[in-house]
Formats: C-alpha cells, structure tokens, sequence
C-alpha cells in the first residue's frame, strides 16, 4: 500500500524502476482491474491539474465522452497501458471527488496544493527519470514545459534579444549563403538564418549551462540558490563581456560568463555593480546614493552583495580580461 511519503521522497532511481514496471505492462483485458498506480504516474496525473494547454478538466471527460478529452489524455493512457477514462478518474481521486478514493491520495493532492515548486520538482524528477528509460517526447510530453523552461532560462533571452542579435545573426546568414555558393549549394535566406540562429542558440545553450555548472547554480553576487527550483529563471547565466561586443571564441568562453539571481544579474548588466580582477564587488556612486536612500534598495545591494564574486573552490575564476572590459565599458563609474 502507497503511502504519502512514497511520493513525496521520490528519488530519481525509484522513478526509473516505476517507468521499468510501466513499459513492460500490457493493456489490461475489458472488464479486468487495472494494476494501482505508481508514485511517477500519479505525479503525473496530478500535473494535469496543473497544465494550462491543455486544461484538462476531469469532471467532463469519462465514459461515453472520454474520447472528446485532450489528446495529452489518451497519450498518457497509452504509455500507462490504461483506458483514457482510468486518467480522468485518477484526478479524481486525488481531488477528492470520488468517495473510493485513498486516503493519501487527498493528502498529496492537498500536499502539492500548498507548495507547487516541490511538486515540480517531483514532475522533473519523474519526467527525467523517464527520458533516462528512453521514454521521449512523443510519449511522454512535458505539458508543463519545465524542460523547455530550463532552456528559456539558460538561453539568457534578455542577451538574445538585443536588437544587434538579429543584425548580426544576419550578418552571419549572408556569410554562409556565400560560402555555401561557392560549392555550388544555394540556400535561401530563410535557411541560412534559421541554421545561424539555431547554432547560435545551441552555443548559448552550452555556455549558459557551463556557467551555471561551474557557478553551482548559485548567484555569485548573494549566494541566492535556489535548488529545488532549477529551471525557472532565478538564477541566470550571463555573459561579463557582453554577446553583441563579443567574438565567437568569446561568445563560448565559460571564463566569461557569471551566474546571478535576476536582481543582480540585471545590476551587473546595467553597470550599478562591478567586479575587479581580484573579483572583488563593486557598488556604483547611483547605487551607493539609493542605498542610503531606499529601504528595498538597502536590502538587496547593502549586506547582502558579497564583498568578493563567490566562485566555488576548483574552479577557474572570470578571465580578467572581460571583468576589466565590463568596468571600463558597463560600469557606471570607473575603478580607477
Ligand atoms: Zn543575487
């Protein structure tokens, strides 16, 4: 018999012996109990709760109109080897709206209710768990869009943004439709941009994970780390020399990339804080002016900015050269 502590301490080699028992399982024969749950499918069917597109509602998907519920439905019915309809009712254990319903299946319902980021964190770890068995995609979509979230916030939009990306993506495009020519492949422009903007994503990718490696997902600026929300954008990786002012071999340098929480990653893009080459923390006039003078100001840039960038022992520290060209060309004062 489940208990509730068999979903909440789910480890990722647990998942994967669950995922083990699920793809060995056969559809059930029409009129046969189902084999119980596991913790990684019910995980799952809790998600659904969660997801926004598309929304599943439960109360009108069952029986006669189960084959009208969303498509993610039937794709979880059919990796679970259960009927479509066994998802929906599953939801409604958990909620609480049918009577033969666990007891523990209402407290991990309420459970997850108060404190969503350790359900994702049970969803990521069932979802990788899974992409460990093989189980891809296609079988298993991530509706939450946590995996895609990890790469969102590692792309360092804000950096990608910048309007110079796109001249200089075009830049590159017009340089490999040329140097395509000369071998007798003609490419339109919609290709070669798209293969240039794909390479440089894929590299930003790499650097960004690199950095927030080598950082431990940590803000080096507070010691902010927020571990059991990965993923999500609080702690971010970006570039001291910035992207646009970069070469390639710059561009995919980790020695030139810190890891922050976005309060500071944004002051140390805007120049209010610097680090000098023995990576000590600097504070501009502007920010020293409205510590004294803003309470919420005071909180994030006073105590709490380490007096020396954080870089976990090992591990090389920021090039000085890059730390050098962002207070010569970002910070708001100069060092000297
Ligand atoms: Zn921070």
């Amino acid at each position: 018999m489940a208990s509730l502590s068999d979903y909440l301490d789910l480890s990722e080699t647990e998942a994967a012996a669950q995922w083990q028992s699920i793809v060995q399982r056969r559809m059930p024969p029409p009129g046969k109990r189902q084999v119980n749950f596991t913790p990684v499918e019910t995980v799952l069917c809790y998600g659904l709760f969660l997801s926004d597109d598309p929304v599943v509602d439960p109360h009108r998907f069952g029986g006669q109109t189960i084959n009208s519920a969303p498509r993610l439905v039937h794709d979880l019915a059919a990796l679970f080897r259960r009927r479509p309809s066994s998802i929906t009712s599953k939801m409604m254990n958990l909620n609480g709206s049918r009577v033969n319903g666990a007891k523990y299946e209402v407290e991990f319902f309420m459970n997850m209710g108060a404190d969503v980021v350790r359900f994702l964190d049970l969803y990521g770890t069932a979802l990788r768990a899974a992409r460990r068995m093989g189980i891809g995609v296609r079988r298993l979509p991530d509706f939450l869009r946590l995996e895609q979230a990890t790469e969102y916030s590692i792309l360092g939009l804000e950096d990608l943004a910048d309007s110079r990306f796109d001249e200089m993506i075009e830049q590159e495009a017009a340089q490999l439709r040329a140097a395509k020519l000369r071998y007798n492949q003609e490419l339109s422009s919609a290709e070669t941009t798209r293969i240039v903007q794909h390479r440089a994503r894929v590299g930003h990718k790499a650097f960004a994970t690199e950095v927030l490696r080598r950082f431990d997902h940590t803000c080096g600026f507070c010691g902010m780390a927020p571990r059991s929300f990965q993923g999500n954008r609080l702690i971010v990786a970006s570039h001291i020399k910035p992207w646009a002012d970069s070469s390639n071999r710059e561009r995919r340098d980790p020695r030139n990339g810190v890891a922050a929480c976005p309060t500071h990653d944004a002051a140390f893009d805007k120049g209010l804080i610097t680090v000098n080459g023995g990576l000590r923390v600097h504070r501009s006039r502007r920010l020293r002016a409205s510590i004294e003078a803003e309470t919420g100001v005071e909180h994030n840039f006073g105590e709490s900015l380490r007096e020396a960038l954080m870089v976990p022992s090992g591990v090389e520290p920021p090039r000085s050269a890059y730390l050098h060209w962002h207070h010569e060309h970002i910070y708001q004062d100069s060092l000297r």
